[in-house]
Order: C-alpha cells, then structure tokens, then sequence
C-alpha cells in the first residue's frame, strides 16, 4: 500500500479543512490534510468566536458600494478600500458591486441562513459527541446602537432574518442596559439574537485536529503546497514542500489562499483576502459584557471567556498585504471605548491579524469543481468559517461518501463561477 496515498487529500488546515476531514473520517473515508504551517495558523486562530445565524445578512446590500467608496478617504473606517490600483481587487470590487441588488441580497441571505441554520444545530452535538473542549456557550449575541439613524439601517437584517425565521428581539434603550451592565450609558436600543454562541476558535480547531489524528487522519503540518501534476482532467497528485501526495479526491479548503492556489490549476476564484484584526487579553475586565455583543457603529465584536477577552472585527481590502495596521488596531480599542466602561481587559494585550476568505456574492464556494473532475472545493466563508465549519463537514462528506446531504447543495455549487 502506497503510504502517500489516502481516499481524500485536504488542502489547508483550518477550521473548514479540519471540520471536512473530521466528518470524512466519521462517513469512514481515510484523509490526509496538507498544511504550510500548523494547523489553524490562518483565519480561523484570532477570530471573535461568535457562532452567528443573525449573520445570515449579507454585505451585498443596496447602498453598500457608496459605503466602500466613502472609506477609501478613511483609513480607520470599520470598512477601508485600499485606493492603491490592483486589478484582481477592482475586478472583484465590480463583481461585488454587481451583486448590491435586492434580488442577489435575498438570494445569498437564504443560502447563508440554511447553512448557518444547519451548522448551528450540528455544532452542539458534535462538541457533545466528540468532547470538543472549547469554552462553547449558547449566550445569545446582543447587537448595540448609540444612534437611531444606524438602528434604523438595521431594518433589513431585521426583515431578512424574520423572513429567515431566525430569532431576532428588538430591544429599548433600558432593556439594553438592563441585560449589559457592562455597557456606558447612551446606547439607544438593541437587537438580541437568542440563538447565537460563542466558542474559543484556537481551542474549537486544536480539537478539532486532536480528533482527526484520533481518528486515524493524518495532518502533514509544513508542507507548503506548490504544484499539482494533472492527467486530462484529473488531479493525479499534490506536490508541498513536505512530499507528493495522491487520493481519489481532493478537498480545497484554503481559505483566502485559494485564489493563487487555484491558478496553478488554471481556475480563477473570486474571492479577495478581507483582513481583520483582534486584541485579546488573558484576562477579561472586572465589568465584562457577558453575552457577545457587535458595537454597530463601530463594527467592533467583543467576546468575553473565562479564559480571556477579544475586541476584533473591522473589513480592510488591501489584497494579500501582510502584517498589523497600528489604525485599524487603534480602531478597535476607540470603538470599544465608546461603548463600554471598562474597554479592555487585564494582562498584556496580543494583536492579530488574519485574511477571510470573501467571495463576489458572500454565498461561500461549495462541491465538486466543474472544470477537475477529482476537485472539491470548501472554501469563501468570509465572516463566517466558524460559525458555518460543521456544516461545510457535513455537506462535504455527503457529497463524497454519502448519505446525501441534508442541506440542498445548489446554491453554494462552483459551477456558478465556472470553476
Ligand atoms: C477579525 C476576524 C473575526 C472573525 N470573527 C468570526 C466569528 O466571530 N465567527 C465566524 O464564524 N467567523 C469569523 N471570522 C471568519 C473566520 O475566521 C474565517 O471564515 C475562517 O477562519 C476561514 O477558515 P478557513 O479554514 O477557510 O481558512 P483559514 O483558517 O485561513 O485556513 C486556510 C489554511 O490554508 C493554509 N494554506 C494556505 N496556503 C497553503 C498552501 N499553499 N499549502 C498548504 N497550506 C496552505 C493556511 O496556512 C491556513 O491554515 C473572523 C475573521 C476575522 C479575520
């Protein structure tokens, strides 16, 4: 038996890779996951933790353009274009704008909300079944507004997610401050999302790839992918800079990294890297929010665990551009100060970074490659890799290894960006 081969290759170690492979190896296929670094060093390590079905609202939202256009002047707004011309950015900017239509904001809202709906539910049983140690808490996510004028622009998400038949409770200003002592007075109202959570992420994927190398999987870590050999239309092998590898399938799930990966293949993804940063203390303040809120008019997330404290968030298109921004970090302490009290937490503060994986029409990349008859893609979760992991693992391993998928797969399909 050829000990580089295995039923199913993974590319790329992240929360998805890692939900793919652990929901492959339950359906009994054996998997191998190829990562340049270790796993859960992208995206998926400092990010709010926040499992999200209110997050159902896409971006692409009439008005949304204008919006983008305003912060190319700001460099500390929540959302920043950087100005500096790029042609894959303002190809995949125009596309973007080409989706802020009412019809294409319905359409990814419903695919969002069936995978956030079915990933939600999947994920309290899989941290049960698997004894995923995590911090995971079902402590409802508070959105907060110091202005009528951005609750009001809220009236969308609140009609989407109605539609959705998500939960979502409109709060005044005194219930508001009622449920989040932790807050500075003046917010002016509230939308309390009942049926969101909160897990750590670095926790959620180290136990995620405990599992998987209990389950027998294999996770190559440092082994940095850098060319495919091809026979007609199939992938016949995988080349890192850790050894040649070969399986019946291929899984891409690599994040905001699939686009250059994907053109050693000849295939264009649209997708651009939309960074975010976060700030986490080990400690959480004295006075500490106790469910996790998003700040609106800040667009900064806070998550309190008991094992530390994270103020992150903010949308900056600036391509593959690595390394921390002092603005945009500066951005996050200024947003929480405007809301809370006790804006930071205790202990020294670690910055951090990451690339989401954001695609023309906020609806992420799922299923088989229409152009590599062995490609399976699993990627473009944008905002919301976490909170949609389980899910993409399910749906994944019922497209490889059956039962077929609970959830309808169409809406996510590759085909229709011609890849
Ligand atoms: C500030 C911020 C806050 C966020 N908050 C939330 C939240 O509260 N809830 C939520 O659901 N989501 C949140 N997200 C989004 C979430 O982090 C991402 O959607 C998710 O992590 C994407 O997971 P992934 O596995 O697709 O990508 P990644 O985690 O980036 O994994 C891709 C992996 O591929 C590897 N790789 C790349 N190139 C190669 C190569 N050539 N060879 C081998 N390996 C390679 C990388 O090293 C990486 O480990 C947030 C993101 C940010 C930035």
């Amino acid at each position: 038996m050829d000990a580089s081969r295995s039923d199913v290759l993974i590319l790329g170690g992240g929360v998805i890779g890692l939900a793919c492979a652990l929901y492959l190896l339950r359906a009994g296929l054996s998997v191998r996951v190829l990562e340049q670094n270790l796993p859960g060093s992208g995206a998926s390590h400092g990010n709010c933790g926040t499992i999200t079905p209110s997050h159902a609202t896409p971006l692409t939202m009439p008005g949304m353009v204008g919006t983008a256009l305003r912060s190319l002047f700001h460099r500390d707004a929540p959302l920043y274009v950087n100005p500096r011309p790029d042609l894959d950015r303002l190809r995949w900017l125009a596309s973007f704008a080409r989706h802020c239509t009412w019809r294409d904001f319905n359409r990814a809202g419903e695919a969002r909300g069936a995978l956030l709906a079915r990933s939600r539910a999947l994920l309290g049983e899989l941290i049960v079944q698997e004894s995923l140690d995590c911090e995971f808490a079902e402590v409802g996510e508070l959105y907060v507004y110091r202005t009528a004028r951005a609750r009001e622009t809220d009236q969308a998400h609140v009609d989407l997610l109605g539609r959705l038949g998500m939960s979502v409770e409109s709060l005044d200003a005194a219930q508001v401050h009622a449920m989040e002592p932790a807050l500075r007075e003046g917010a002016v109202g509230g939308l309390y999302h009942a049926d969101d959570a909160r897990l750590r992420p670095d926790r959620y994927v180290a136990e995620l790839a405990r599992r998987v190398r209990e389950l027998g999987g294999k996770i190559e870590t440092g082994a940095r992918i850098d060319h495919f050999g091809t026979t007609g239309k199939r992938i016949s092998h995988v080349r890192t800079t850790g050894g040649v590898f070969t399986a019946e399938r291929i899984v891409m799930a690599l994040g905001a990294w699939s686009p250059p990966v994907a053109r050693m293949l000849g295939l264009h993804v649209p997708m651009q890297p939309g960074k975010g940063y976060s700030l986490t203390w080990p400690e959480a303040p004295a006075l500490a929010p106790t469910h996790s809120l998003v700040l609106r008019e800040a667009a900064v997330c806070v998550t309190t665990w008991a094992s530390g404290f994270r103020l992150g968030s903010t949308m900056e298109f600036s391509g593959y551009q690595e390394g921390l921004n002092e603005v945009r970090i500066d951005a996050l302490r200024r947003g929480a100060s405007a809301f809370l009290t006790v804006p930071e937490g205790r202990g020294a503060a670690v910055p951090w970074w990451g690339w989401r994986p954001m695609t023309v029409d906020e609806v992420p990349i799922l299923g088989p490659s229409s152009r590599w008859s062995n490609l399976v893609f699993a990627t473009g979760h944008g905002m919301l890799g976490i909170s949609m992991s389980a899910a993409t693992g399910e749906l994944i391993a019922g497209l490889l290894a059956g039962p077929a998928p609970m959830l309808d797969a169409a809406p996510y399909s590759p085909a229709r960006f011609g890849i």
